[in-house]
């Protein structure tokens, strides 16, 4: 499809563009202490905050709604700063768009819902308003490129992304693996699309923000998307991701804006091929994790029944169906059986200490 896209936020000369606040507008109070004091940093373009929460289960705070807008408002007259929150639905858009709300950003549980993506694009057609679209919550570029394709035909040309990261069925030390290479795809695919990266939800925690933000400028991202709260241990939502203004002031001047060298260019390719190696490495050993606590339960079943911990027919299959397995993905019979032993032997490691326990 071809596009005419414009910018969302003019970057200003020698840094990214800074998006920050709350994860959720909680009390007036709240959001303006946090809009002041990050207004005095003179560096955020834009104040963020959730008024409407998508939340995975009933029950938990699902935002204040429309009252929050008239704070944001507040926070424009008082501090200057632009503001962005998440539009799900049609009233969510129009509620905005009164409220003078100055960009929108459609959130990751909306950009899966191609019905409610095409919801929100019908409620902004005819407006002149910059929308942010943040990745789907599972890893299916599909889904974004398509909220792209259906805020555009809205007539909505001031488009950016946000690369929030994808859920993952296992252990990973993110809370939403990062899969950097979806988001090169994406930008890619759309180069003229300024894309910022959501630390906070990539991260989970507080201590990783600064590397992933890092990370996320090498690779030259347009900016950063942080959530920030005057007293984030008392957060109504993701407390343990959330930064005081004065610590994201800390990260912010820490960061280097990176203007890569030629040499550095030149390198790209090995760069990005290395990263796609450490991200499956990280799997792996995930995955390898898992299937240890499986042994494990394994271990205990044995245990009470006192059956012996090695099963010869069982290792015999394993071996077999392994190494047909990895002909199909070009491994040699020879790598199989030196992976499967040094995994089968981890495994009975694991078995015999629960065993020798329980004995
Ligand atoms: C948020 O930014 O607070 C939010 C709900 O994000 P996401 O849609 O990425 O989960
Ligand atoms: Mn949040």
């Amino acid at each position: 499809m071809e596009m005419n896209i414009k910018q969302v936020i003019p970057p200003t000369p020698g840094r990214g563009i800074v998006i920050a606040g709350p994860c959720s507008a909680e009390t007036e109070g709240q959001v303006m202490q946090c809009a002041k004091d990050l207004a005095k940093l003179n560096q955020v373009d834009l104040f963020r905050s959730g008024i409407w929460k998508p939340r995975t289960r009933p029950g938990s705070f699902e935002g204040v709604g429309t009252e929050g807008l008239s704070w944001l408002k507040r926070v424009k007259e008082e501090t200057g700063l632009k503001t962005t929150t998440e539009v799900a639905k049609a009233s969510h858009v129009y509620d905005c768009l009164k409220a003078g709300i100055d960009v929108l950003w459609i959130g990751a549980r909306t950009t899966v819902n191609p019905f409610s993506v095409q919801e929100v694009a019908d409620a902004l057609n005819g407006a002149d308003v910059p929308v942010l679209i943040k990745n789907p919550i599972n890893p299916d570029l599909g889904l974004w490129i398509g909220a792209v394709e259906r805020i555009y035909k809205a007539g909505i040309t001031r488009i950016g992304l946000i690369h929030r990261g994808f859920s993952y069925h296992g252990e990973t030390i993110y809370r939403n693996v990062p899969r950097w290479q979806m988001a090169i795809d994406m930008k890619r695919r759309f180069p003229d699309l300024q894309m910022v990266v959501d630390n906070s939800h990539i991260c989970g925690n507080r201590h990783m923000l600064a590397e992933v933000a890092q990370e996320a400028l090498n690779l030259k991202y347009d900016g950063l998307m942080t959530e920030v709260h005057p007293r984030p241990d008392e957060a109504w939502s993701d407390a343990s991701q959330q930064i005081t203004p004065q610590v994201f002031g800390e990260l912010l001047q820490n960061l280097r804006l990176r203007k890569p060298t030629v040499d550095e260019m030149e390198m790209e390719p090995l760069t990005e091929l290395r990263r796609q190696i450490d991200e499956i490495d990280s799997d792996l050993i995930g995955m390898i994790g898992r299937r240890m606590k499986l042994s494990d339960q394994i271990g205990e079943f044995k245990a009470e029944r006192n059956i012996a911990v090695l099963q010869e027919n069982r290792w015999e299959a394993i071996l077999q169906e392994a190494s047909r397995a990895g002909k199909a993905h070009g491994l040699s019979e020879a790598f199989m059986e030196r992976y499967l032993r040094a995994i089968h032997q981890e495994s009975i490691d694991h078995q015999d200490a629960i065993v020798n326990k329980v004995r």
